[in-house]
C-alpha cells in the first residue's frame, strides 16, 4: 500500500542536518544575512567564480578535492580547489588575450569534461557571460541560441564543431573565436587549440570586479511560441546557489556530491558547478551516459554522500530492479534528492525500500535560478509532493484575472504557482525580450506557468504546466521550435507538436503532420521526417513519433490547437472549442 508520509530522515537517523528546524529558520531567515556567507570582492564586488573557487584557496583549503572527473573508461582525474583556481585563471587570461571584454558572451558546446567547468568559471572570472549549450543539440537549436545570445566565443570539440557548428558558422555573425579542447592536430580552419592556449597563459589573473547585478549566466529555455528565451542571471545569484545547496541538498564540508545533470541545462550549472563548489564539497562528474551498473559503482567507489538526480533516471533504475543495488555498498549515501519533472510517489517509495531513504523531490525552473520548493531531511516526506518553499521564499497558489492576481488560500485549491519577487537568483530578464519578461509578473509576484496545489500542512503538489511546453526526460522543449523544423521539409504543410505520457521519460515528443498535396503518408516519409528532425534538432529535442493527419485543428486565426490534439490523443474532454475553425475530421 502506498505510504502517506515517510518520517523525516533526520528523525530516523538521529543525524542533524543543516536545516533542522524549518519553521524557525523560515522566521529568522534574511537574504541579507545569507549574503554575509559570501566573501565578496573588495569595493562591494561579487563574482561567482571567486566564491566558488578562489575563496577556498584564500582560506587555506586549496588542497581540498574540488572535482573528480570520471572519464568514459572510468579513470578518475582529480582537481583540487587550487588546481581549479589555476586552470580558470589561465582560461580567463586566454580570453583576455583574444580581446574579449567584460560582458562578452562565452558559449560552450561540450559533454561533461573538465574543460566545461574550467570554461564556465574562467569566463566568470573575466566578467564575461557564460552560456552552456547541451551537446546533444542539433545545429538548429545551437544556431538559434548563439544568435540570440550574441555569442562571441565558443568552446567545443573537433567532432561537435565539424558536425554541428561548421555547417552554420557563416550564419553566426557575432562569433569571432572557437576554442577546441581536444588537441592541436587537424584543427579545422578558424579554430584554436585550447590546450595550447592554456599552456601558454599565465596562472595569475586578477578577477574582474563584477558588480552583483552584472550579467553572469545566460540559460536558454523554451516557451509555447516563439524563439527560445535567454534567461539572464547575475552574480548575486550565487547567494541563492549557496544557501539552497546548504538547506535543500544538505551540503556539508567533507561531502562527496554527485549531481547527474548535464551542465548544458540549468541544474547542471547551478548545482553541478556553482553550489557544490561554494559549499566547499567534492563534486563527482561522470563523462558517460546513464548506465545502471556504472552508476551504482560510482556511488559505491566514490563514497558519494549526497546524490542529486532526476525522475527519468530514477525510473530507469527502478525498471532494472532492486536486486542490482544490493550488490553494492552504498552505505556512504546520506541524502538523495530529485528535480526537473514530477517525481511519482512510487519512485519515492522505491528509493525508501531500496536505499533505506526516500528521494527528496524539489522544484525550480530556469527562471528561478535555484531550488525554490523542497523536501528537507528534517521534514516528513509526503510521496508525490514537491515539499515546502525554501526559507526566504514566499510561494502562493494564485489565479490570474484581468491583469491582477488573487491568492487562493483554501487548502487543495488549484491555481498557478507564484513566487514573491526578490530572491537573489531570480532571472533579471529574458535577453532582448522585455515584453515576454514582463508577462511573467503581476504585482510583486513572479508567475511560474506551473499549476499546483498546497495542502493544509503547507506542502506543494505539482499538477501540470499551464502552457504547451513539453518535459521529456527532464528537458524542457518548446513545441514551436520542433514544429518550425518540421515545416522546413518540403512535404509538410502543417505541424503540431505535443508531449504524450511516457512511463520512463515522463513525456515524449509527438508530432502531428499534415502533408502537402502529392506526398504519400507512408512509413518511408514518416522515417524521413523523423530523420530530418533528428538531424536538425538533435535526439533530445526531435519527435520520437510522427502521426499523419489530413488536417490539424486550428483556431480561426490559424493557430494550431495543440491542447485539442492532446485531449484527443489522451481521450480527454475537448474543453472549449469555440475558437476552432477547421478540423481534421
Ligand atoms: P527547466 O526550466 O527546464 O528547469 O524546467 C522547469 C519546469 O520543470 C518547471 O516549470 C516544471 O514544469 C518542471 N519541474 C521542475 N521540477 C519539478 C518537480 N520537482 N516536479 C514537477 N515538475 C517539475
Amino acid at each position: 500500500m502506498a505510504l502517506e508520509t515517510i518520517e523525516a530522515q533526520s528523525v530516523r537517523s538521529g543525524d542533524r542536518p543543516n536545516l533542522d528546524d524549518y519553521d524557525a529558520l523560515c522566521r529568522e531567515f534574511r537574504w541579507a544575512d545569507a549574503r554575509g556567507l559570501m566573501d565578496g570582492l573588495p569595493d562591494g564586488g561579487l563574482n561567482i567564480a571567486y566564491e566558488a573557487v578562489d575563496r577556498h584557496v584564500a582560506h587555506g583549503n586549496g588542497d581540498r578535492l574540488a572535482l573528480r572527473w570520471i572519464d568514459n573508461d572510468e579513470a578518475a582525474h582529480d582537481f583540487s580547489y587550487g588546481d581549479l583556481s589555476d586552470a580558470t585563471n589561465r582560461f580567463a587570461n586566454v580570453l583576455a588575450a583574444l580581446g574579449l571584454q567584460p560582458g562578452d558572451r562565452v558559449f560552450s558546446l561540450l559533454g561533461r569534461t573538465p574543460e566545461l567547468y574550467i570554461a564556465a568559471l574562467g569566463a566568470l572570472k573575466g566578467g564575461h557571460v557564460f552560456s552552456p549549450l547541451f551537446s546533444a543539440f542539433g545545429p538548429e537549436p545551437i544556431k538559434a541560441r548563439m544568435t540570440i545570445g550574441g555569442a562571441k566565443l565558443l568552446v567545443t570539440t573537433k567532432s561537435l564543431y565539424r558536425r554541428k557548428v561548421a555547417p552554420i558558422r557563416a550564419e553566426l555573425e557575432t562569433l569571432e573565436h572557437v576554442l577546441l579542447i581536444d588537441g592541436a592536430e587537424d584543427l579545422p580552419d578558424g579554430t584554436v587549440s585550447l590546450a595550447d592556449a592554456l599552456a601558454m597563459a599565465s596562472g595569475d589573473f586578477d578577477i574582474v570586479a563584477t558588480d552583483p547585478e552584472d550579467m553572469a549566466l545566460l540559460h536558454f529555455t523554451s516557451g509555447t511560441t516563439g524563439r527560445p528565451k535567454g534567461a539572464i542571471h547575475v552574480h548575486e545569484a550565487v547567494v541563492a546557489h549557496h544557501v539552497t545547496g546548504k538547506y535543500a541538498l544538505d551540503l556539508r564540508p567533507g561531502d562527496v556530491f554527485w549531481c547527474t545533470a548535464d551542465p548544458g541545462w540549468v541544474t547542471g550549472t547551478s548545482y553541478g558547478i556553482i553550489s557544490p563548489l561554494t559549499n566547499g564539497v567534492t563534486m563527482i562528474v561522470d563523462q558517460a551516459e546513464f548506465n545502471a551498473e556504472r552508476w551504482y559503482r560510482i556511488l559505491q567507489d566514490q563514497r558519494v554522500t549526497v546524490w542529486y538526480t532526476a525522475p527519468t533516471a530514477i525510473r530507469m533504475l527502478m525498471k532494472i530492479g532492486s536486486d542490482l543495488p544490493q550488490e553494492y555498498d552504498l552505505s556512504a549515501l546520506r541524502f538523495m534528492a530529485s528535480v526537473g519533472e514530477p517525481l511519482n510517489p512510487e519512485a519515492v517509495e522505491w528509493g525508501y525500500q531500496t536505499f533505506g531513504r526516500p528521494f527528496h523531490d524539489n522544484w525550480w525552473q530556469t527562471e528561478t535560478g535555484g531550488i525554490m520548493i523542497a523536501n528537507y531531511p528534517s521534514m516528513a516526506v509526503k510521496p508525490g509532493s514537491m515539499g515546502k518553499p525554501l526559507p526566504g521564499i514566499d510561494a502562493a497558489i494564485v489565479e490570474r484575472a484581468d491583469g491582477a492576481v488573487t491568492e487562493l488560500t483554501e487548502p487543495g485549491a488549484m491555481g498557478e504557482l507564484a513566487l514573491k519577487t526578490g530572491w537573489p537568483s531570480m532571472m533579471r530578464g529574458y535577453l532582448d525580450e522585455e515584453e515576454r519578461y514582463r508577462k511573467c509578473f503581476s504585482d510583486d509576484w513572479y508567475l511560474t506557468g506551473d499549476l499546483a496545489t498546497r495542502d493544509a500542512d503547507g506542502y506543494y503538489w505539482f499538477v501540470g504546466r499551464a502552457d504547451d511546453v513539453i518535459k521529456a526526460a527532464g528537458h524542457l522543449i518548446g513545441p514551436f521550435e520542433v514544429e518550425s523544423v518540421l515545416m522546413e521539409h518540403p512535404a509538410v504543410a502543417e505541424a503540431g507538436v505535443i508531449g504524450v505520457p511516457d512511463p520512463t521519460a515522463g513525456e515524449m515528443v509527438k508530432a502531428y503532420v499534415a502533408l502537402k498535396p502529392g506526398f504519400a503518408a507512408d512509413d518511408a516519409l514518416n522515417r524521413e521526417l523523423r530523420g530530418h528532425a533528428r538531424k536538425r534538432l538533435g535526439p533530445a529535442v526531435a519527435p520520437k513519433m510522427i502521426e499523419f493527419r489530413e488536417n490539424l485543428p486550428k483556431t480561426r486565426s490559424g493557430k494550431i490547437m495543440r491542447r485539442l490534439l492532446k485531449a484527443r490523443e489522451l481521450g480527454l474532454p475537448e474543453g472549449d472549442i469555440s475558437t476552432l475553425e477547421s478540423d481534421e475530421k
